[in-house]
């Protein structure tokens, strides 16, 4: 893990993924108005006292959508920085309603994929537990 950690990023793989995706989730991402409907929906916002991080809109946008902004080419530390994100801040549940049909999520997911393609996994503690999100 150490050694995965100092690895560079490749870029090309990472790359690879999001052009996979690219058609769909450009156009989640485009789509997203910033209406903040899905917020109320997902339980960790909700038992995060509305902690804006926590939102659904926010976590796409911060972690996946500047994926794409970069296009693809970002560093280890950014991958590090948005692992809370991707692995803790969303369970991929699914409960989170978008009227426009943004499917949060996939997104997660995709970004999920990308910070597993470089070996970027949750933190666990010494029992090997996962992180607790609540
Ligand atoms: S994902 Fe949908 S519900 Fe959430 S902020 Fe964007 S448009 Fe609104
Ligand atoms: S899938 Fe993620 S963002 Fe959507 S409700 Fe579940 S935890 Fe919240």
């Amino acid at each position: 893990m150490a050694a995965a950690q100092q690895a560079t990023v490749d870029t090309g793989k990472v790359k690879d993924l999001l052009a996979a995706h690219r058609a769909e989730m450009k156009r989640y991402l485009s789509h997203c108005m910033h209406c903040t409907l899905c917020a109320e929906s997902c339980f960790l916002f909700m038992a995060r006292d509305k902690d804006p991080r926590y939102m659904p809109s926010y976590k796409v946008l911060n972690s996946l959508g500047v994926l794409y902004r970069r296009r693809g080419r970002v560093e280890r530390s950014f991958l590090e920085k948005i692992k809370k994100i991707v692995w803790r801040n969303c369970v991929l549940c699914r409960r989170c309603y978008c009227p426009v049909g943004v499917d949060i999520p996939r997104m997660i997911a995709l970004a999920r994929a990308v910070c597993r393609s470089q070996g970027v996994y949750p933190d666990f503690d010494e029992q090997g537990h996962q992180e607790s999100w609540l």
